[in-house]
């Protein structure tokens, strides 16, 4: 079977757009011609234009949730660090970034952490600077949705920051894990969140954590009663000796749920309607283009992390690993070059080339490979198995599949 999928994947992108059919030629050159904001999405396949890069707004955290994997904000720091991004640290990566990046037609600063919203001045310092550049900038948070202050709200409004929010599922499932430091619980907070981020239209990507005991598909049903504008909910991203990491029965049932949202997918797509949960686009537009996966991300190359001292990684999620440190945002713009260096020294690993999902996965995400080895190639493989059901179930209509890049 998986010799069968290595020999078709392969010559299927192999083969390329020579074997476009001409309506699927057509689809395209009309993205590739379009303006609009929605068909920009499908440009993710155009890697040097579209750079994210994710900044440590802070390295501190308000909660204490048990499977946190930045280590609540103290990412791979031992001793001292820095806690929080300085403003003006905020406001010198967007003055140099343009021309650090000059081939870039867009960036997305997304703010991570610990919990971003509690430096809001940094923030801001960074929204100020890019207000005269607004068609080359954008903005992403990921947060806990437990700083619903007026502030907070009008500093997203003001940005319209992307909101990558984490909700768990209801008050007992997600206050189990997801509490402050002092132990309080947070559920309520993030509700009221949800509302008042709503009320001036803000998209918001509800985020929930699948591990022992609350299952994908709980998780899912939980997340599409929210006022949300996209979903998304995944295993538990620890090592496989930890108790809350799915085993047994519980892991058999993840993988029957993702063909339960893949099913889902289909169906929205027939009814025309754009899924929530949009786990399996990339893979399907990848097939749709035959634009094989590079790489898994994009990391050193078209992402970058950078921690709140200022120091620029392949990925934020290894701050505090000094091996990794491709520079700081005060020097010349070395970090680019050595981003570039980076991206091609970590090709996909030797299992990877005779893996068949490669052109589909990429090689896979090092640093989660690092802690969750071959499960994570397992999951992965999934979600590349699924997408290929999508298409499929698409051969005869494949302009259908356009609504998954918001066309
Ligand atoms: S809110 Fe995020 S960063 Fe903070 S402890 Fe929880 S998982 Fe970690
Ligand atoms: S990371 Fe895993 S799933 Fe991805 S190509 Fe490599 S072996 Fe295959």
């Amino acid at each position: 079977m998986e010799v069968r999928r290595a020999v078709s994947v392969d010559k299927y992108f192999k083969n390329g757009n020579s074997l476009l059919r001409d309506e699927e030629k057509n689809q395209r050159l009309n993205i590739e011609n379009s303006n609009s904001k929605e068909s920009c999405k499908i440009d993710l396949y155009s890697p040097p234009e579209n750079v994210e890069i994710l900044v440590n707004a802070t390295q501190e955290c308000n909660l204490n949730c048990g499977y946190c994997f930045v280590n609540k904000g103290r990412f791979n720091f031992q001793e001292k660090r820095q806690k929080a991004l300085a403003p003006k640290t905020a406001k010198h990566l967007i003055e140099v970034l343009p021309n650090r990046l000059p081939w870039a037609k867009h960036i997305c600063v997304h703010f991570y952490g610990g919990e971003p919203l509690l430096n809001l001045s940094a923030i801001n310092a960074a929204l100020e600077a890019a207000s005269n550049n607004a068609d080359l900038f954008s903005f992403a948070v990921t947060t806990n949705g437990t700083i619903a202050t007026d502030e907070a709200i009008s500093t997203l409004t003001r940005g319209k920051l992307n909101i990558i929010l984490s909700i768990d599922g209801p008050e007992h499932i997600h206050d189990t894990f997801r509490r402050t430091i002092k132990g309080e619980p947070t559920h309520a907070k993030v509700l009221e969140f949800i509302k008042k981020a709503r009320s001036k239209n803000l998209f918001i990507r509800g985020s929930s954590v699948v591990r022992k005991g609350w299952s994908l598909r709980e998780a899912h049903s939980y997340l599409e009663t929210l006022a949300v504008d996209a979903i998304k909910a995944q295993a538990v991203r620890l090592p496989l000796s930890n108790p809350m990491v799915l085993k047994g029965k519980e892991r058999i049932d993840y993988f029957n749920d993702l063909k339960y949202i893949r099913n889902l997918t289909i169906e929205n797509l027939r009814e025309g309607k754009c899924p929530k949960d949009d786990r399996f686009s990339a893979r399907v537009l990848q097939l749709l283009c035959r634009r094989k996966r590079e790489s898994f991300c994009g990391a050193g190359k078209r992402t970058f992390g950078m921690s709140s001292e200022g120091t620029i990684l392949p990925c934020v999620l290894l701050a505090g690993k000094e091996e990794f440190n491709l520079g700081n945002i005060e020097d010349e713009g070395e970090w680019v070059q050595k981003g570039l260096l980076w991206a091609e020294k970590n090709k996909p690993r030797k299992e990877c080339q005779e893996c068949w999902a490669l052109p589909l996965c990429g090689g896979g995400c090092p640093v989660m490979l690092s802690v969750c080895g071959e499960d994570e190639c397992e999951m992965v493989r999934e979600n590349c198995e699924n997408a290929l059901v999508i298409y499929a179930s698409f051969l005869e209509r494949t302009e259908d599949l356009l609504l998954l890049a918001g066309v």
